[in-house]
């Protein structure tokens, strides 16, 4: 199982623990369960602060 950015759609490398390494984002669905969208380093710094609403523009919120 392998996790990508989901801005850049870079693979995400596992960190030791076997989690993807790179920033969790939660975004509340419709039926009210949280997704988590992983965003990788270069796309945070890109973004700065702002890297989850990229997520959330990306989704169409
Ligand atoms: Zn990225």
């Amino acid at each position: 199982m392998g996790e990508n950015c989901f801005l850049c759609g870079k693979k995400l490398e596992e960190t030791f623990l076997g989690k993807p390494n790179g920033s969790p984002v939660k975004i509340k669905e419709d039926n009210s369960k949280n997704k988590i969208y992983y965003v990788c380093s270069e796309c945070q710094s890109k973004n700065g602060r702002n890297f989850k609403k990229e997520v959330e523009k990306k989704l169409g919120l």
